[in-house]
């Protein structure tokens, strides 16, 4: 792959505006999408990721690609991506690159049960129709491995999962054809303004943009500090299980109203399990550490919904660094100074949002008005409150 020497790198285009390439810092999913969208408008892009394409957080994810559970805020945007993901074999001329299934939080007890009213109720109340509450004996024949005691539970058809590793690599490749250049691994140090552009320090030279979309997870905050805006993100690990090959019961993917579990079985017959444990996370070594006792809740969760995964083995864990905000809410907007985009702090569940992102990020960049609401993602809204 190509890195830049030591040479100011400023390549002009007869495009309209932006007139510089665009520079994106970090190729996760939302750097790779945003790529794409903007090279498939003709916008010439380079991507710059301080170790290489879906190392972090995209490429190791749990796979999940549901709008079920999403904050209210964040509905809309989930629903752009799913069209998106509804069409992802097209877009990124791939086969099978989406499992639509059904994708369901159970209720385990009275309490879920209630849970799951009082939510679809505020959804409806917002217009929202997409989740709907499916009754025991249905969800029983639905899924036949259910534990009886399950009372229900919240279901949104045509979610389903993806391997992640694989998406973000297509949208990398697909946006590579269509002009992209991605340097990799080639790290941010500074962004300056110098008279009428930004100016892009690496730790192999420099390059000229009217625009930086940052794109950099779990680093997002330092890559903001550099151009002057203040937007908090903690670095977590949430970490995922894969364990030994079951026969292949199970075409859905399932969570627990009030509780934290992702449970999906891949086409060997595994199964991945994960949903909110979190291991120790230090973005600055690039390393995570995983705790067993977070490892051994999963299996307890899952066996408490299929009886039969309880004596499950576990094959493999592992934990991806992720960016979480103090709202759980994205940062997606523009920074305080022109030309500065942001996109980062997707707090454990930014995969499915991918495609719906990149086509923001990207309508931000050419000055257009993005087809959903992102003033619940502002940039600004915790500098506000201080
Ligand atoms: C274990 C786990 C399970 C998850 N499960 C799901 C799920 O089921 N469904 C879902 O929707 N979401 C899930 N998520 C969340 C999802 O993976 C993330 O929200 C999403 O991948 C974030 O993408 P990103 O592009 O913002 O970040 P990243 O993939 O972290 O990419 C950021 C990139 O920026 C680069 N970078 C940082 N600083 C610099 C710099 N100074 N210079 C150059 N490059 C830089 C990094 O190297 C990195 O490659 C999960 C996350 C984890 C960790």
């Amino acid at each position: 792959m190509a890195t830049i020497n030591d040479a100011t790198v400023s390549v002009r285009r007869n495009t309209a505006a932006p007139t510089r390439p665009v520079v994106i810092i970090g190729a996760g999913i939302q750097g790779c999408a945003t790529a794409f969208f903007l090279s498939q408008r003709g916008q010439s892009v380079i991507v710059l990721d301080k170790d290489h394409v879906g190392r972090h957080a995209s490429g190791v994810n749990a796979g999940g690609v549901r709008r079920l559970g999403r904050d209210i805020n964040e509905i809309p945007l989930s629903l752009v991506a799913m069209d998106w993901w509804h069409q992802i074999n097209q877009l990124l001329d791939i086969e099978d690159g989406f499992h639509q299934q059904f994708y369901v939080k159970v209720a385990l007890d009275d309490a879920g049960a209630n849970l799951a009213g009082s939510r679809i109720q505020q959804l409806e109340k917002a217009g929202f129709k997409h989740e709907k509450w499916v009754e025991p004996e249905q969800l029983h024949r639905r899924i036949p491995h259910l534990t009886k005691s399950i009372i229900g539970g919240v279901l949104v058809e045509g979610d389903g999962w993806a391997l992640p590793w694989r998406i973000t690599r297509a949208f990398y490749e697909q946006a590579v054809k269509l002009g992209a250049e991605f340097r990799t691994p080639v790290s941010v140090q500074s962004v300056d303004y110098v008279g009428d552009h930004w100016q892009v320090t690496t730790n192999v030279g420099k390059l000229e943009a009217d625009n930086v979309v940052n794109c950099a997870g779990a680093w997002g905050a330092q890559i903001a500090k550099m151009v002057g805006d203040d937007m908090p993100v903690e670095a977590h690990a949430p970490m995922l299980v894969v364990t030994d090959r079951q026969p292949l019961f199970l075409d859905a993917v399932i969570g627990v109203m009030g509780g934290t579990l992702s449970l999906k079985q891949l086409d060997n017959g595994s199964m991945v399990i994960g949903g909110g444990m979190r291991g120790v996370a230090d973005p600055d070594q690039n390393k995570t550490q995983l705790t067993p006792v977070g490892l051994s809740k999963f299996v307890m969760t899952a066996g408490r919904v299929f009886s039969h995964l309880r004596d499950v083995s576990i094959l493999r864990a592992w934990a991806g660094i992720e960016g979480y905000t103090a709202d759980n809410l994205p940062f997606i907007g523009r920074g305080s100074q022109p030309g500065i985009i942001h996109g980062f702090g997707f707090s454990a569940h930014g995969f499915q949002l991918g495609p719906g992102v990149g086509e923001v990020l990207a309508d931000l960049v050419m000055a257009r008005q993005p087809r959903v609401d992102i003033s619940p993602f502002a940039p600004q809204r915790f500098s506000k409150l201080s």
